[in-house]
This record gives C-alpha cells, sequence and structure tokens, in this order.
C-alpha cells in the first residue's frame, strides 16, 4: 500500500555510510544549485541496502533534459522513446532523467501506446510522485538525496528489500502490457539479487509473456547481455525456461538432458566463472556455444558432420538468432570463425595445425571444442592433443601431425561422437 503523505522516511543507516559515487554526487549538488530536486534512484539504492555492490548510479531530477544539458558541459541528450541525458567524466558516465508524468491523468493522450498497449513514446514530465508510479518494481523506486540525506520510499521498498521479495508497483499485469520486458527484468532481478517473485508477478509472467515477441529485437539483445554477461547466465537461463520466456531470447533450446543441453549449460557456467574470475567474456562466443547444437543437427549427415550442410547452414542458424536478438554485426564474423575452426581444430592435416594456431580465434574454437568434448563426454583424444600442440616445440609439433596422419588415415568424418545424435 502506498502513502502518499507520507513518502519521505527516514533513511537508514547504510545510506548515510557515504559509500555513493563521488561524480554522481557531484552532479546532484550541481542539479540542486540551479534550483532542482535530485536523487540517485534505482539499483544503486536498493543494492546498497542489501549490501551488494551498485552496477551504475542513476540520478533523477526535476530538470528537464534541455535544462541538464545546459547545466554540464559534457553531456548529451540521448533516446526517442524515453528521452534522457548522459553526463560524462573522462570514461564515466551517469544517466540522468527527468521525472516522468503518471500514464493516468491528464497526460494520459500525449503517451503514445500501440493496439497492445505498449509505450511507444513518453517525454511528459512529472513530479517525483508520478515518476515513482513509472517505475517497475518497488526495490527499484527508491530515491535518495545523499546531499540533504533524504529518502523517498514511496512503495515500501526498503521493506521489500529487506524481505527479499520482488513486488510490482500497479498491477503487472498492465505494466507487463505497457512494456513487455519488464517480465525478463522481474526474472534477472530475482537470480542477480536472490529475491523472491511475488505471486501476482509470476501470474503476469505466465499470462503476459508472449508479449516480449512484440518488442525490438535490439532491445532484446540489450536484456541478453544484461542476463547473460553478469555472472548469473546459468540460473537465468534455467529460471527463464520455467517461465517460458527463454524462447524470446534464445532462438534454439536443447531437449533436457540431450548433448545440445549440456552443452549450452556448460557454455553458461563457463561464462559465469569467467566473470567471478576476473577474465573477458563476449556474447559472441556464448552464442556461438549455444548455436552449435543446432547447426551440427542440421548438417549431420550418417554419422559426420557434411560440410556441404554446414557452411551454408551457419547464416540460416545466425539469422534465426537475429530475429529475437539483433546479433551486432562483428559478432557475425566472430562465430563464423569459431564454427569453421571446429572442423580444422579435427582434421589436423598437413601445416594446417600451424595456421590455426596462429588464427585470432584459436583461443575461442579452442575453448569451444573443450566445451564439446566434456558435453558428449565422448573420450576424444582432440583437447589434449591441442593442448599440447600449444606448448610444445616445432619439432614435437611436425611429429605430432605425422603420427595424427598416420593414425587417422581412414577417417574423414567430422564431429565428435556423442554429438551427432
Ligand atoms: P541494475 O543493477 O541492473 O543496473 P537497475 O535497477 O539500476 O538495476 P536499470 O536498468 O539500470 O536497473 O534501470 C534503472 C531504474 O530505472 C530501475 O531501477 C527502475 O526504477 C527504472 N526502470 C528501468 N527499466 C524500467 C522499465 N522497463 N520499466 C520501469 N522502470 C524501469
Ligand atoms: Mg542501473
Amino acid at each position: 500500500m502506498s502513502n502518499p503523505n507520507n513518502s519521505f522516511v527516514s533513511p537508514p543507516k547504510k545510506l548515510l555510510q557515504n559509500k555513493f559515487d563521488k561524480f554522481a554526487e557531484e552532479i546532484i549538488k550541481q542539479l540542486q544549485k540551479k534550483g532542482h530536486d535530485a536523487y540517485l534512484v534505482g539499483g544503486c539504492i536498493r543494492d546498497q541496502l542489501i549490501d551488494i555492490p551498485a552496477k551504475d548510479f542513476d540520478v533523477a531530477t526535476s530538470a528537464t533534459p534541455e535544462q541538464i544539458r545546459k547545466i554540464f558541459k559534457a553531456s548529451r541528450i540521448i533516446g526517442k522513446r524515453f528521452k534522457l541525458v548522459h553526463v560524462y567524466k573522462g570514461s564515466q558516465v551517469i544517466e540522468v532523467s527527468t521525472f516522468r508524468a503518471s500514464g493516468a491523468k491528464s497526460n494520459r493522450e500525449k503517451i503514445v501506446k500501440d493496439q497492445l498497449g505498449k509505450i511507444l513514446r513518453d517525454n511528459v514530465w512529472g513530479t517525483i510522485e508520478e515518476d515513482c508510479e513509472r517505475r517497475d518494481f518497488t526495490i527499484n523506486s527508491l530515491y535518495f538525496d545523499p546531499i540533504q540525506k533524504k529518502l523517498f520510499d514511496r512503495h515500501q521498498g526498503v521493506s521489500d528489500s529487506y524481505k527479499r521479495k520482488i513486488v510490482s508497483i500497479g498491477d503487472p499485469m498492465l505494466r507487463f502490457e505497457e512494456d513487455p520486458v519488464r517480465s525478463l527484468r522481474a526474472v534477472r532481478f530475482a537470480t542477480k539479487l536472490n529475491f523472491k517473485i511475488d505471486k501476482q508477478i509470476k501470474d503476469a509472467i505466465y499470462e503476459k509473456g508472449y508479449l516480449l515477441s512484440s518488442i525490438s529485437n535490439a532491445r532484446r539483445f540489450d536484456e541478453f547481455n544484461k542476463i547473460f554477461m553478469h555472472g548469473k547466465a546459468q540460473h537465468n537461463f534455467e529460471k527463464l525456461e520455467t517461465f517460458d520466456l527463454l524462447k524470446h531470447l534464445v532462438s534454439h533450446v536443447g531437449q533436457s538432458n540431450s548433448y545440445g543441453y549440456r552443452l549450452q549449460m556448460s557454455a553458461l557456467i563457463n561464462t559465469d566463472n569467467r566473470i567471478h574470475e576476473g577474465k573477458s567474456v563476449t556474447p559472441g562466443f556464448l552464442l556461438a556455444a549455444i548455436l552449435w547444437p543446432k547447426l551440427i543437427e542440421i548438417a549431420t549427415v550418417e554419422d559426420s558432420i557434411s560440410t556441404r550442410r554446414f557452411f551454408p547452414n551457419m547464416d540460416k542458424i545466425l539469422r534465426d538468432q537475429q530475429i529475437l536478438t539483433a546479433v551486432p554485426r562483428r559478432f557475425y564474423t566472430y562465430i563464423k570463425d569459431i564454427w569453421s575452426l571446429q572442423l580444422r581444430l579435427q582434421s589436423r592435416i598437413k601445416n594446417q595445425p600451424f595456421k590455426v594456431l596462429q588464427h585470432p580465434r584459436f583461443r575461442a574454437a579452442y575453448d569451444l571444442l573443450l566445451l564439446r568434448i566434456e558435453a558428449s563426454n565422448s573420450e576424444s583424444e582432440i583437447g589434449d592433443w591441442w593442448t599440447k600442440f600449444q606448448s610444445c616445440n616445432r619439432q614435437t609439433k611436425l611429429e605430432m601431425i605425422k603420427r595424427h596422419r598416420e593414425n587417422s588415415s581412414n577417417s574423414k568424418k567430422f564431429g565428435l561422437s556423442g554429438e551427432l545424435g
């Protein structure tokens, strides 16, 4: 229950420890100096309450985008659907958004919706109270003024954060119609924060999840990255599948217990582990692995990957995925290179292994090969072969190639036993 008359509450101690970003605070100070209200809002407050490091610091203000733009030299107005301002300092960017008017009342006709209720454009400014109504979940609707130490908590966001609950602001059926991405966000926050999803939201996901097909593939790619590239990929994959939402982000999902599913799981776990170890990750590699089972399913003829089916189908598989998530062009070549290299990693003829080793995508291709071996439960020697080939001297390398040629003279098959259906 909201209590509009008593929305400012005394901030919990955790928010008074001054752990917020200095640049964001500086922006707030400047805005206030010019007579505007300004607050830190959303995830950074929620995360501070539950003792996890904030990913970014967002600012909400009563100043319009044009006013914000004038105050900060290094700033830029972005967005069409939702105009906001990016304020820059070195490599840092802070997102500053103007309070939005509520969808109800006299503004209704100014907010452009499509026939399914989805908001297409919404640049009508309002008060903090109205802005708050537009936020998705109570835990994301906290506004903290770090200068005057004021906390605006109209929907018991502090209490829900402590109770570890994701609760919708307003009827989630309507909120998910307005913006279908909110159902993905509910799942993402549940896994990220280890929170429970409120029953009403669960029902709305089941009922309105299908609307995700109406949002742009660019937005779905943004969500894909937030969901799979932040250390909770495996958990999100499984949870999205239970809500039947995965099909909006991934074009081919393996049947549980199949080789395909095991490979997808290994790739997700591998991505999570790399993130936790501080290593780099790319959606290109994850997509290459996730889509590999479908590629070889289509390309397999009589216990071997047929090259005549393999190469032409690479584009088809990527197109299927492109319909769901706009895969940037640069990942296309990257993914196709990794796939093509799988065959070259297997054949190892003449001086090819030397060339493969020099290939800029060798490391990624080798990583995928290891995941394939693991998922196929095969006894394949290829992984060990390449592990050794990378580190031994030239003479040994030449001997390895020779020995391989002698041992595998009859076999021109591609693919591992255990992955070819
Ligand atoms: P994260 O830790 O992932 O950054 P966040 O809560 O900060 O979490 P953002 O996507 O950065 O999430 O959005 C900032 C804030 O904007 C949210 O906390 C929420 O209040 C609001 N918001 C973002 N997307 C939506 C949406 N689709 N519908 C309603 N409110 C949204
Ligand atoms: Mg954020």
